[in-house]
């Protein structure tokens, strides 16, 4: 594998938010970014003359972000004969063409911020630092699957052979992937998914999470622009109806997901049951992510890292911290802090400079959490609950002290943190109780003794595990992120084997 760090990597930098003027200015460009997004399917050859719906903004139910256009299941099968053709030409070009053009579309990016974040706020709810962020890690996930690309992909490796005989080893592209993409990052994601399978030589069927199909639209169209062949790269908005019509095709050579671990499973039948060859399917699902937390942690970072893991995003990443073990001895003062601080959070207007938390994405994930804290306060400790805008889906954060760890088995999905308490002496029951869940996505751990860590990292399977800090935001190229169990199939995103997974290996063997 080629290494991990590569001296001719440099992260997006971003905006100082600490710099008034700069801030100001952002603030100004993206007040003058808000022309509305009209959004269709794009595929040669295809009309996108159906409905225009409404798409909404979840912190106003009274603002109209633009419209889209839904692609009919219909337009699965043309949309493989246009694929097919689009991979045949862009599996070509050399890799370098096609390195070039996800480097091109993240300055592309990098221009266009105001506009992406302006929607990223006003469609997916996400505040100026989130929204930055995340223009920052679709930047770099283009940056470094090109330089990894150049790496591997660039032509064939001589092997050692016998004399008489030229033995070489190269990967090509799959054939036409789907990138079905997940709401909660809408650009990041969905354009990590895509330019990781079109680099490595396929074509793409680039599905959005329903919820968020503007900002996606806007990122193909750079992706166009940058070059990316239109017929390598096609967008079908959808719902799960079209994502079945896509995944039992016959002709799909992959699919990256990422989302539920239900949605995962399913995905992984149909793909069993289809004709054709059989498809490789990387997942990328859910956590029931949990944080340790002894005696002899610092209490004011725990309760900023509590705070900043557990409701950043109003809760909405599947990093998230849901459950926080924290030693008897200190656990009344550290759920005091953490309370305390949670009261602190401002939850407004997502595109407003002092907001900290925004919407949650929809009616349907309110509701669900609704009705998980009204579950928690029937038969848990309701230990606080935060107050919320009354117009948009705010959901402010909430607090429950569980009575035994094993009362929450599935990932609660927003800004519901769940507190369980252990005694001196029982960090690898606690290690073992984390396993149990079957979830392998992020741990967090805080404790001024060495060694508890590393004893920790060595009885868990889990993907990412932060020390002493929170435990989101996994930087491109540095945290390569994703975890095993019911959390994924690896590879990770934003490391050193992920486009492995979007290529065939092929071996020539020439008698001289
Ligand atoms: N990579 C993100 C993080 O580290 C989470 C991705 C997700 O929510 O799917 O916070």
């Amino acid at each position: 594998l080629p290494s991990a760090i590569y001296s001719d990597r440099r992260n997006s930098a971003g905006i100082e938010f600490g710099d008034r003027d700069s801030l100001a200015k952002l603030v100004r460009d993206m007040d003058k970014n808000k022309a509305a997004v009209d959004a269709v399917p794009l595929m040669p050859g295809l009309k996108a003359d159906g409905d225009k719906k409404p798409v909404m903004s979840p912190s106003d139910p009274d603002q109209q972000v633009g419209t889209i256009i839904w692609a009919e299941a219909s337009a699965v099968q043309p949309a493989f004969d246009v694929a097919k053709k689009g991979f045949a030409e862009w599996s070509r070009r050399p890799v370098e063409e096609r390195a070039l053009a996800l480097e091109k579309a993240a300055d592309l990016m990098e221009e266009h911020h105001a506009r992406l974040m302006r929607l990223l706020s006003d469609e997916a709810g996400k505040t100026l630092d989130d929204g930055l962020a995340e223009i920052r890690e679709a930047v770099d996930f283009c940056r470094y699957y090109a330089i990894q690309a150049r790496k591997m992909f660039a032509g064939p490796m001589a092997m050692p052979g016998p004399t008489g005989e030229d033995d070489s080893y190269r990967w090509r592209g799959r054939g036409v992937f789907t990138c079905i993409s997940p709401w909660n990052f809408p650009l990041a994601i969905f354009m990590g998914q895509i330019t990781a399978a079109l680099v490595s030589g396929n074509a793409v069927i680039a599905k959005p999470a329903p919820q968020t199909p503007l900002i996606a639209f806007e990122a193909i169209k750079l992706l166009h622009q940058a070059g990316v062949p239109e017929n390598a790269l096609l967008f079908l908005p959808g719902g799960p109806e079209l994502g079945a019509a896509i995944t039992e095709h016959p002709d799909l050579g992959g699919v990256a997901f990422t989302g539920s671990t239900a949605t995962a499973r399913a995905i992984n039948r149909t793909l069993a049951a289809k004709d054709g060859p059989i498809t490789p399917l990387i997942a990328e699902t859910g956590g029931l992510n949990a944080m340790i937390v002894d005696a002899t942690a610092l209490p004011e970072q725990v309760a900023d890292d509590v705070v900043m893991s557990a409701f950043r995003s109003a809760g909405q990443r599947c990093s998230a911290l849901r459950i926080l073990y924290v030693q008897q001895d200190i656990a009344d003062r550290m759920i005091d802090m953490i309370e305390g601080a949670a009261m602190e959070l401002n939850m407004a207007d997502p595109s407003k400079p002092d907001t900290d938390m925004g919407p949650v994405i929809d009616k349907k994930q309110w509701q669900m959490l609704a009705d998980h804290v009204a579950d928690m306060k029937q038969n848990q400790k309701l230990r606080y609950a935060g107050k919320a805008p009354e117009k948009g889906t705010f959901f402010a954060p909430h607090i429950v002290e569980l009575d035994k760890p094993g009362s929450l088995t599935k990932e609660v999905f927003g800004p519901i943190l769940h507190i369980v308490r252990y005694k001196a002496g029982e960090l690898d029951k606690v290690c073992d109780q984390i396993s149990a869940t079957g979830y392998g996505l992020t741990l967090g751990i805080h404790s001024r003794i060495s060694g508890t860590a590393e004893r920790v990292v060595r009885r868990m399977d889990t993907g990412n595990i932060y020390v002493n800090r929170n435990m989101i935001g996994a930087v491109v190229g540095t945290q390569p992120f994703g975890g095993s169990g019911l959390s994924g199939t690896g590879f990770k995103a934003g490391g050193p084997a992920y486009l492995l997974r979007f290529a065939l290996e092929q071996v020539v063997s020439v008698n001289t």
